[in-house]
């Protein structure tokens, strides 16, 4: 996600994102949304919810991680949650699988291996934006990167 984006969600929830300073070994929040900027909302809806029930006290959930799964949906890991925390981040998830991770354009679906969107949930104009479908030209341009360079995937 890129930094203007990534700044947005830290300064409206420093409490729930208070990890994203915590040493790498603890927390994998210092390594940002490692997703794309068409998550943004739904990421912020989800931690309006979970602020609305949490207090601000030590023991306040904190997220410390948000990366994909390996079927291309959100995947988000948090402290010190409760029942109904953990249901708003499956609430996240399961929006995620329908919205494209590039511009939030539903429905969208996990593209697989010949697209130029593999591994990404995208909606079919950003599948074809990337393919060059719309514009076709003799001399093909240099491929673009998949991923903007400042996102880091973390496998495990
Ligand atoms: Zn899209």
């Amino acid at each position: 996600m890129d930094s203007h984006k990534t700044d947005a969600l830290y300064e409206r929830f420093p409490h729930l994102y208070r990890e994203r300073t915590a040493p790498l070994k603890s927390s994998k929040m210092g390594w940002g949304f490692q997703c794309e900027d068409g998550w943004h909302k739904i990421i912020y809806e989800m931690s309006k919810k979970i602020e609305k029930i949490s207090n601000d006290g030590e023991f306040a959930p904190a997220i410390t991680e948000v990366t994909k799964n390996e079927d291309g949906t959100l995947h988000v890991e948090a402290r010190n949650i409760t029942p109904p925390i953990a249901d708003l981040i499956t609430a996240a998830q399961e929006a995620s699988r329908l919205t494209c991770e590039l511009c939030s354009y539903s429905p969208a679906y996990l593209r697989g291996p010949g697209s130029s969107q593999e591994g990404h949930i995208a909606c079919g104009r950003c599948v074809g934006k990337a393919e060059g479908q719309h514009t076709p030209r003799k001399s093909r341009r240099p491929k673009k990167p998949l991923r903007a360079p400042d996102t880091i995937i973390i496998k495990r």
